[in-house]
Protein backbone atom coordinates (compact mmCIF):
# COMPACT_ATOMS: atom_id res chain seq x y z
CA UNK A 1 0.00 0.00 0.00
CA UNK A 2 1.51 3.64 -1.14
CA UNK A 3 1.69 6.30 1.42
CA UNK A 4 0.47 9.90 0.81
CA UNK A 5 1.75 12.37 2.91
CA UNK A 6 -0.86 14.52 4.91
CA UNK A 7 -0.10 18.18 6.33
CA UNK A 8 -2.24 19.34 8.80
CA UNK A 9 -1.78 23.73 8.57
CA UNK A 10 -2.01 25.44 11.48
CA UNK A 11 -2.20 29.39 11.52
CA UNK A 12 -1.72 31.02 14.93
CA UNK A 13 -1.57 33.83 16.61
CA UNK A 14 -1.05 34.77 20.09
CA UNK A 15 -2.26 30.65 20.86
CA UNK A 16 0.54 29.89 23.18
CA UNK A 17 -2.26 28.15 26.00
CA UNK A 18 -4.51 26.99 22.79
CA UNK A 19 -1.50 25.07 21.32
CA UNK A 20 -0.40 22.51 23.95
CA UNK A 21 -3.98 21.56 23.96
CA UNK A 22 -4.16 21.39 20.46
CA UNK A 23 -1.32 19.27 19.23
CA UNK A 24 -1.65 15.81 21.42
CA UNK A 25 -5.50 15.66 19.49
CA UNK A 26 -3.84 16.56 16.08
CA UNK A 27 -1.00 13.54 16.64
CA UNK A 28 -3.71 10.94 17.51
CA UNK A 29 -6.42 11.58 14.75
CA UNK A 30 -3.02 11.37 12.63
CA UNK A 31 -1.93 8.10 14.45
CA UNK A 32 -4.80 6.56 14.06
CA UNK A 33 -4.61 6.65 10.18
CA UNK A 34 -3.09 3.48 7.60
CA UNK A 35 -1.54 4.34 4.80
CA UNK A 36 -0.41 8.21 5.87
CA UNK A 37 2.52 9.85 6.25
CA UNK A 38 0.53 12.49 8.45
CA UNK A 39 2.37 16.11 9.25
CA UNK A 40 2.07 19.09 10.89
CA UNK A 41 3.03 22.51 10.42
CA UNK A 42 2.38 25.53 12.88
CA UNK A 43 2.63 28.75 11.49
CA UNK A 44 3.36 31.73 13.60
CA UNK A 45 2.11 34.58 12.22
CA UNK A 46 3.58 36.83 14.55
CA UNK A 47 2.45 36.38 17.86
CA UNK A 48 3.43 38.29 20.60
CA UNK A 49 2.90 35.94 23.27
CA UNK A 50 5.05 32.94 24.12
CA UNK A 51 3.61 30.82 21.04
CA UNK A 52 6.94 30.92 19.26
CA UNK A 53 8.47 28.86 22.41
CA UNK A 54 5.08 26.57 22.42
CA UNK A 55 6.05 25.73 18.92
CA UNK A 56 9.60 25.31 19.24
CA UNK A 57 8.74 22.46 22.13
CA UNK A 58 6.07 20.54 20.07
CA UNK A 59 8.89 20.73 17.33
CA UNK A 60 10.98 17.76 19.34
CA UNK A 61 8.25 15.45 17.11
CA UNK A 62 9.70 14.74 13.60
CA UNK A 63 7.09 14.97 11.83
CA UNK A 64 6.33 19.11 13.09
CA UNK A 65 7.73 21.83 10.93
CA UNK A 66 7.45 25.09 11.69
CA UNK A 67 7.26 28.68 10.14
CA UNK A 68 7.58 31.90 11.46
CA UNK A 69 6.44 35.22 9.93
CA UNK A 70 8.07 38.61 10.22
CA UNK A 71 5.11 39.81 11.32
CA UNK A 72 1.70 39.64 12.07
CA UNK A 73 0.04 39.10 8.34
CA UNK A 74 -3.41 37.92 9.31
CA UNK A 75 -4.75 34.65 9.36
CA UNK A 76 -5.25 34.77 5.31
CA UNK A 77 -1.55 35.47 4.63
CA UNK A 78 -0.66 33.12 7.82
CA UNK A 79 -2.55 30.10 6.16
CA UNK A 80 -1.07 31.19 2.31
CA UNK A 81 2.46 30.62 3.88
CA UNK A 82 1.44 27.31 5.33
CA UNK A 83 -0.22 25.85 1.86
CA UNK A 84 3.00 27.60 -0.23
CA UNK A 85 5.21 25.28 1.65
CA UNK A 86 3.02 21.89 1.40
CA UNK A 87 4.92 20.70 -1.04
CA UNK A 88 4.00 17.41 -1.69
CA UNK A 89 0.41 15.59 -1.07
CA UNK A 90 -2.46 17.12 0.22
CA UNK A 91 -2.97 19.95 3.08
CA UNK A 92 -5.81 20.04 5.67
CA UNK A 93 -6.46 23.52 7.64
CA UNK A 94 -7.23 23.26 11.31
CA UNK A 95 -7.61 26.93 13.84
CA UNK A 96 -5.36 26.44 16.41
CA UNK A 97 -8.01 27.18 19.33
CA UNK A 98 -9.76 23.85 18.69
CA UNK A 99 -12.94 24.85 17.67
CA UNK A 100 -12.42 23.15 14.70
CA UNK A 101 -12.06 19.27 15.51
CA UNK A 102 -9.18 17.33 14.83
CA UNK A 103 -10.64 14.28 15.62
CA UNK A 104 -12.76 14.71 12.29
CA UNK A 105 -9.63 13.95 9.82
CA UNK A 106 -10.24 10.62 9.76
CA UNK A 107 -13.71 11.52 7.85
CA UNK A 108 -12.21 14.36 5.89
CA UNK A 109 -9.40 11.64 4.60
CA UNK A 110 -11.70 9.01 3.61
CA UNK A 111 -13.20 11.64 1.53
CA UNK A 112 -9.96 12.70 0.04
CA UNK A 113 -9.26 8.89 -0.93
CA UNK A 114 -12.92 8.83 -2.33
CA UNK A 115 -11.53 11.32 -5.22
CA UNK A 116 -12.83 14.40 -3.86
CA UNK A 117 -10.24 17.74 -4.21
CA UNK A 118 -11.94 20.25 -1.38
CA UNK A 119 -13.19 18.59 1.35
CA UNK A 120 -14.74 21.32 3.39
CA UNK A 121 -16.50 21.49 6.87
CA UNK A 122 -19.81 23.00 7.39
CA UNK A 123 -20.80 23.74 10.90
CA UNK A 124 -24.13 22.68 11.77
CA UNK A 125 -23.88 24.77 15.40
CA UNK A 126 -21.37 26.91 16.74
CA UNK A 127 -21.09 26.92 20.43
CA UNK A 128 -19.91 29.95 22.40
CA UNK A 129 -20.27 32.35 20.12
CA UNK A 130 -23.06 35.29 20.91
CA UNK A 131 -26.51 35.36 18.68
CA UNK A 132 -25.04 38.81 17.35
CA UNK A 133 -21.98 36.98 15.75
CA UNK A 134 -24.34 34.13 14.46
CA UNK A 135 -26.78 36.55 13.24
CA UNK A 136 -24.55 38.27 11.49
CA UNK A 137 -22.22 35.30 10.11
CA UNK A 138 -25.43 33.38 8.74
CA UNK A 139 -26.37 37.08 7.10
CA UNK A 140 -22.79 37.13 6.33
CA UNK A 141 -22.67 33.85 3.62
CA UNK A 142 -26.47 34.92 2.34
CA UNK A 143 -25.68 38.02 1.26
CA UNK A 144 -22.24 36.37 -0.38
CA UNK A 145 -23.66 33.53 -2.05
CA UNK A 146 -26.22 36.09 -3.47
CA UNK A 147 -23.90 38.37 -4.71
CA UNK A 148 -20.70 36.35 -5.58
CA UNK A 149 -20.71 34.42 -8.96
CA UNK A 150 -17.82 31.88 -7.32
CA UNK A 151 -19.69 29.51 -5.09
CA UNK A 152 -19.05 29.74 -1.64
CA UNK A 153 -20.73 27.37 0.58
CA UNK A 154 -22.54 28.34 3.47
CA UNK A 155 -21.34 28.73 7.11
CA UNK A 156 -18.50 26.93 5.98
CA UNK A 157 -14.83 28.42 6.96
CA UNK A 158 -10.94 27.62 6.56
CA UNK A 159 -11.89 23.94 7.43
CA UNK A 160 -10.69 21.91 4.50
CA UNK A 161 -8.79 19.17 3.38
CA UNK A 162 -7.41 20.12 -0.24
CA UNK A 163 -5.89 17.60 -2.58
CA UNK A 164 -2.33 18.45 -4.21
CA UNK A 165 -3.94 19.47 -7.55
CA UNK A 166 -6.30 22.00 -5.87
CA UNK A 167 -3.24 23.44 -3.71
CA UNK A 168 -1.35 23.84 -6.66
CA UNK A 169 -4.04 25.62 -8.23
CA UNK A 170 -4.79 28.16 -5.02
CA UNK A 171 -0.95 29.10 -5.33
CA UNK A 172 -1.37 30.23 -8.99
CA UNK A 173 -3.56 33.00 -7.21
CA UNK A 174 -1.67 35.33 -6.11
CA UNK A 175 -3.85 38.70 -5.18
CA UNK A 176 -3.37 40.66 -2.51
CA UNK A 177 -6.51 40.69 -0.99
CA UNK A 178 -6.96 37.24 0.28
CA UNK A 179 -10.71 35.99 0.61
CA UNK A 180 -9.83 32.28 1.19
CA UNK A 181 -13.60 31.17 1.20
CA UNK A 182 -13.91 32.55 -1.85
CA UNK A 183 -10.54 31.42 -3.67
CA UNK A 184 -11.29 28.13 -2.12
CA UNK A 185 -14.40 28.54 -4.56
CA UNK A 186 -12.74 29.65 -7.58
CA UNK A 187 -10.62 26.60 -8.05
CA UNK A 188 -13.45 24.09 -7.59
CA UNK A 189 -12.86 20.64 -9.03
CA UNK A 190 -14.94 18.12 -7.01
CA UNK A 191 -15.98 19.20 -3.55
CA UNK A 192 -17.50 17.64 -0.78
CA UNK A 193 -18.94 19.19 2.65
CA UNK A 194 -18.84 17.04 6.10
CA UNK A 195 -20.78 18.84 8.76
CA UNK A 196 -19.89 19.08 12.37
CA UNK A 197 -20.48 20.84 15.35
CA UNK A 198 -18.06 23.83 15.64
CA UNK A 199 -17.63 24.00 19.62
CA UNK A 200 -15.77 27.08 21.82
CA UNK A 201 -12.53 27.75 21.77
CA UNK A 202 -9.86 25.75 24.46
CA UNK A 203 -8.31 28.50 25.61
CA UNK A 204 -7.33 32.46 24.53
CA UNK A 205 -9.92 35.01 22.85
CA UNK A 206 -11.14 35.62 19.13
CA UNK A 207 -8.69 37.62 17.34
CA UNK A 208 -11.67 38.63 15.31
CA UNK A 209 -14.03 41.18 17.08
CA UNK A 210 -16.44 43.47 15.32
CA UNK A 211 -14.89 45.95 13.35
CA UNK A 212 -12.57 43.14 12.08
CA UNK A 213 -15.01 40.75 10.90
CA UNK A 214 -16.72 44.00 9.04
CA UNK A 215 -13.50 44.48 7.21
CA UNK A 216 -13.75 40.89 6.36
CA UNK A 217 -17.02 40.71 4.76
CA UNK A 218 -16.38 44.02 2.84
CA UNK A 219 -13.36 42.20 1.97
CA UNK A 220 -15.30 39.16 0.48
CA UNK A 221 -17.56 41.14 -1.15
CA UNK A 222 -15.51 43.62 -3.01
CA UNK A 223 -13.01 40.82 -3.42
CA UNK A 224 -15.89 38.45 -5.24
CA UNK A 225 -18.48 40.73 -6.43
CA UNK A 226 -18.77 44.06 -8.66
CA UNK A 227 -22.36 44.37 -7.80
CA UNK A 228 -22.31 47.29 -5.57
CA UNK A 229 -20.94 49.26 -8.29
CA UNK A 230 -24.13 48.22 -10.54
CA UNK A 231 -26.33 49.59 -7.37
CA UNK A 232 -24.47 52.49 -7.84
CA UNK A 233 -25.14 52.76 -11.59
CA UNK A 234 -28.79 51.89 -10.83
CA UNK A 235 -29.19 54.09 -8.04
CA UNK A 236 -27.80 57.14 -9.78
CA UNK A 237 -30.40 55.85 -12.73
CA UNK A 238 -32.87 56.30 -10.51
CA UNK A 239 -32.05 59.74 -9.02
CA UNK A 240 -31.49 61.07 -12.39
CA UNK A 241 -35.11 60.19 -13.02
CA UNK A 242 -36.55 61.35 -9.91
CA UNK A 243 -34.40 64.74 -10.65
CA UNK A 244 -35.74 65.02 -14.50
CA UNK A 245 -39.21 64.59 -13.19
CA UNK A 246 -39.17 66.70 -10.15
CA UNK A 247 -37.30 69.21 -12.90
CA UNK A 248 -40.31 69.52 -15.22
CA UNK A 249 -42.59 69.75 -12.18
CA UNK A 250 -40.86 73.09 -10.96
CA UNK A 251 -40.57 74.26 -14.54
CA UNK A 252 -44.38 73.67 -15.51
CA UNK A 253 -45.81 75.16 -12.11
CA UNK A 254 -43.70 78.18 -12.44
CA UNK A 255 -44.94 78.56 -16.17
CA UNK A 256 -48.47 78.17 -14.92
CA UNK A 257 -49.11 79.67 -11.41
CA UNK A 258 -45.91 82.33 -11.93
CA UNK A 259 -42.86 81.58 -9.55
CA UNK A 260 -42.56 84.14 -6.59
CA UNK A 261 -39.60 83.18 -4.45
CA UNK A 262 -38.86 79.59 -4.82
CA UNK A 263 -38.85 77.33 -1.60
CA UNK A 264 -35.56 77.13 0.38
CA UNK A 265 -36.55 74.22 1.89
CA UNK A 266 -36.97 72.06 -1.55
CA UNK A 267 -33.59 73.09 -2.69
CA UNK A 268 -31.74 72.43 0.07
CA UNK A 269 -33.54 68.94 0.14
CA UNK A 270 -32.23 68.78 -3.16
CA UNK A 271 -28.85 69.17 -2.68
CA UNK A 272 -28.04 67.56 -0.18
CA UNK A 273 -29.84 64.48 -1.19
CA UNK A 274 -27.77 64.97 -4.91
CA UNK A 275 -24.34 65.53 -2.70
CA UNK A 276 -25.31 62.10 -0.62
CA UNK A 277 -26.06 59.77 -3.70
CA UNK A 278 -22.90 61.21 -5.34
CA UNK A 279 -20.82 60.83 -2.35
CA UNK A 280 -22.30 57.13 -1.81
CA UNK A 281 -21.29 56.14 -5.28
CA UNK A 282 -17.76 57.67 -4.61
CA UNK A 283 -17.02 55.69 -2.10
CA UNK A 284 -17.89 52.90 -3.55
CA UNK A 285 -15.74 53.17 -6.77
CA UNK A 286 -12.86 54.59 -4.11
CA UNK A 287 -13.26 50.49 -2.29
CA UNK A 288 -12.61 49.54 -5.72
CA UNK A 289 -9.55 51.79 -6.75
CA UNK A 290 -8.07 51.05 -3.53
CA UNK A 291 -8.36 47.84 -3.99
CA UNK A 292 -6.35 48.22 -7.04
CA UNK A 293 -3.58 50.14 -6.10
CA UNK A 294 -2.66 47.60 -3.21
CA UNK A 295 -2.93 44.99 -6.09
CA UNK A 296 -0.66 47.00 -8.13
CA UNK A 297 2.12 47.50 -5.86
CA UNK A 298 2.99 43.73 -6.28
CA UNK A 299 4.28 43.51 -2.81
CA UNK A 300 5.01 39.58 -1.68
CA UNK A 301 1.75 38.27 0.28
CA UNK A 302 3.72 37.60 3.15
CA UNK A 303 7.63 37.65 4.68
CA UNK A 304 9.36 34.89 6.62
CA UNK A 305 11.32 35.43 9.22
CA UNK A 306 12.30 31.58 10.37
CA UNK A 307 11.63 28.12 8.47
CA UNK A 308 12.06 25.21 10.01
CA UNK A 309 11.30 21.91 8.17
CA UNK A 310 10.21 18.88 9.51
CA UNK A 311 13.38 16.76 10.64
CA UNK A 312 11.76 13.90 8.89
CA UNK A 313 11.48 15.64 6.03
CA UNK A 314 15.02 17.81 6.07
CA UNK A 315 17.40 14.51 6.03
CA UNK A 316 17.07 14.01 2.30
CA UNK A 317 15.73 17.51 1.60
CA UNK A 318 19.17 19.41 2.59
CA UNK A 319 21.90 18.76 -0.46
N1 LIG B 1 -5.19 33.86 13.40
C1 LIG B 1 -4.00 34.14 12.74
N2 LIG B 1 -3.68 35.45 12.51
C2 LIG B 1 -4.47 36.49 12.91
C3 LIG B 1 -5.69 36.19 13.56
C4 LIG B 1 -6.02 34.87 13.79
O1 LIG B 1 -3.27 33.23 12.36
O2 LIG B 1 -4.10 37.64 12.67
C5 LIG B 1 -5.56 32.44 13.66
C6 LIG B 1 -5.87 32.13 15.12
O3 LIG B 1 -4.70 31.87 15.84
C7 LIG B 1 -6.75 30.92 14.97
C8 LIG B 1 -7.51 31.18 13.69
O4 LIG B 1 -6.74 32.16 12.98
O5 LIG B 1 -6.01 29.73 14.82
C9 LIG B 1 -8.93 31.63 13.92
O6 LIG B 1 -8.93 32.77 14.75
P1 LIG B 1 -10.04 33.00 15.87
O7 LIG B 1 -10.28 31.73 16.62
O8 LIG B 1 -9.61 34.17 16.67
O9 LIG B 1 -11.30 33.37 15.00
P2 LIG B 1 -12.82 32.90 15.24
O10 LIG B 1 -12.80 31.41 15.42
O11 LIG B 1 -13.26 33.61 16.46
O12 LIG B 1 -13.53 33.34 14.00
MG1 LIG C 1 -11.76 30.42 16.82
Amino acid sequence: MSTERLTVVVAAFNEADSLPLLHPRIVAALDALSGIDGRVLYVDDGSRDATWAVMQSLADDPRVSLLRLSRNFGKEAALTAGLDLVDEGAALILDADGQDPPELIGAFVERWRDGYDDVYGTRIEREGEGWLKRATAHAFYRVIGRLSETPIPADTGDFRLLSSRALAALRQLRERHRFMKGLFGWVGFNRSGIEYHRGSRAAGDSKFNFWRLWNFALEGITSFSTAPLRLATYLGLLTACVAFAFGAWVIVKALVWGDPVAGYPTMMSVILFLGGVQLIALGLIGEYLGRLYEESKQRPLYLIDEWRPARGVCSDAVP
